[in-house]
């Protein structure tokens, strides 16, 4: 078959659950390609020698060469292709924001076609690793200990790359249940929580020790870890788990949630299970406010939870929106509104309750630091929204305890660690950092991708030390 022939190839889209049968409960929506479906996309890719997806992928995946094993049946070798540059398949292929990278370069898709599902077949593959795994076999022992604080991607993927060099590592997780974001910030009907925890068990058959409810900082302290504890090197992947606010009048009120409280509740502490006693506000008229993915999330747990009616609220225009295109497409075709080019000003409260927000409208001015166009007040254009709960979502920072955590270690004017480039070293010697705890943009795969570098790292400086 020749090029021409291949983009004609129609593309196989994701079979998803019906929109009447979402909203019971966290049942996941994408389904997944068949064996024929996936068999039918890879033949979609053209092999380009110069392959522009793998620059559009942050941690390089040879991506023609695992789709080529696709169409091969090899899938376990697809799999391990992946594996070369990132650990997590599986996850990858749910929450990456293909559109925006790999994909987005796909030749096919740059010739008016649809792109090649690069991201749903990274999935297939990873679901079928999963399904055919065995028990890794345990590297010999260096004899080195590393301390990897934080269990999110970036830790995880250091833990698992340290361990299969053979080192002894121990992670810290502040929290009863290690995942970081994965498991309590993405809604099990984007991410289930049992693909994290599949890829958890398989740290831990290779020897990766987890101490839950740790926090660093508090419950032990980096002097304890690197000195009697006799840690040699410690990797940072504490994320950015802080909420932000919108310092306006009423956000005190009761009935407003951070995003991270309420995605907290609903996914990690199950708020939505009748048999459990997490308490969480059920609201009728619901306003999450911010454009991205957290938003979209809390959007449609809010749904899921019984609300009416669920508005999103956003300063700019859907084009700005930086959450995934899938997830608003969901979003809408659940029920969700959405209110563009609106601010919130004021929450109006009645006996300590939130009841409604006043909002502004905004146009879309000259760019900003972003890019962006800078959303720009209106004239005389407010009007109130009634709203019975509000959850806002517009953005997460560091950790204020990280630079009590780690004394001395150096911070940007955001609180982002600094970290040399090359090695993720932070100025602190032998201590590591990476995924949203340093500056650059906050995805899963981004995370990943520091994890494994900064194993690479640690492993050089330990032998260093021999
Ligand atoms: C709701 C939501 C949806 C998202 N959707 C997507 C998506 O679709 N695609 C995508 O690519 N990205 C998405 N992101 C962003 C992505 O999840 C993050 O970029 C990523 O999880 C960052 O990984 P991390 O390892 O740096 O930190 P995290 O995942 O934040 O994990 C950090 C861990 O460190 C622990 N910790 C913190 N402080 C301490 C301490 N002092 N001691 C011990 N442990 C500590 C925390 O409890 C946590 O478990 C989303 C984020 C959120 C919140």
């Amino acid at each position: 078959m020749d090029n021409k022939e291949r983009m004609q190839l129609p593309y196989q889209e994701m079979p998803e659950l019906p929109v009447t049968q979402r909203l019971a409960g966290p049942v996941e929506v994408n389904r997944g390609y068949s064996e024929q479906q996936a068999l039918a996309e890879a033949e979609r890719c053209l092999q380009c020698k110069n392959a522009p997806c793998v620059a559009g992928c942050p941690v390089d995946i040879d991506i023609p060469a695992f789709i080529k094993l696709i169409r091969e049946k090899r899938y376990t070798q697809a799999g391990l292709k992946i594996k070369e540059t990132n650990s997590f398949p599986a996850i990858c292929g749910r929450v990456c924001p293909q559109e925006q990278q790999c994909q987005e370069k796909c030749v096919v898709g740059r010739a008016g076609h649809e792109p090649v599902g690069i991201g749903h077949l990274e999935r297939f593959v990873g679901d079928h690793l999963i399904a055919h795994s065995q028990k890794p076999s345990r590297a010999k022992p260096t004899g080195h200990k590393v301390a990897v604080v934080g269990s999110g991607p970036a830790g995880l993927t250091c833990a698992g790359e340290l361990a299969k060099l053979g080192h002894q590592v121990t992670i810290f997780e502040a929290l009863h249940e290690p995942g970081g974001v994965m498991i309590y910030g993405i809604p099990e009907f984007r991410l289930p929580n049992d693909i994290v925890r599949h890829e958890i068990k398989s740290l831990v058959d290779l020897g990766v020790q987890i101490s839950h409810d740790t926090v660093v900082g508090r419950t032990v302290t980096m002097d304890e870890i690197r000195g009697e504890m006799g840690f040699e090197a410690v990797f940072l992947g504490l994320g950015a788990g802080s909420p932000r606010f919108l310092n306006i009048d009423g956000e005190n009120l009761r009935g407003i949630y951070s995003a991270n409280e309420y995605l907290t509740r609903v996914n990690l502490l199950q708020a939505y299970r009748d048999d459990y006693d997490t308490p969480i506000r059920r609201g009728q008229y619901v306003t999450v406010i911010g454009g991205g993915n957290v938003t979209v999330d809390a959007a449609r747990w809010a749904l899921r939870l019984g609300a009416q009616t669920v508005t999103i609220v956003y300063r700019r225009s859907r084009q700005q929106m930086p959450a995934r295109i899938e997830e608003v497409r969901h979003a809408e075709e659940e029920g969700i509104q959405f209110q563009f080019l609106t601010q919130p000003i004021k929450f109006i409260g009645e006996d300590g309750d939130v009841v409604g927000m006043e909002c502004i409208r905004m146009e879309l001015g000259e760019p900003d630091a972003s890019g962006r166009p800078r959303p720009v007040p209106m004239a005389d254009s407010e009007f109130t929204i009634d709203t019975d709960l509000v959850v806002i979502a517009i953005g997460a920072r560091v950790s204020p305890l990280v630079p009590i955590a780690v004394p001395g270690i150096e911070l940007d004017e955001s609180g982002h660690v600094i970290v040399n480039p090359e090695t993720l070293e932070s100025s602190v010697p032998g201590i590591f950092a990476g995924g949203d705890l340093i500056p650059g943009e906050e995805t899963v795969v981004r995370g990943m991708g520091n994890g494994r570098q900064a194993a690479q790292s640690i492993h050089q400086y330990l032998i260093g030390r021999d």
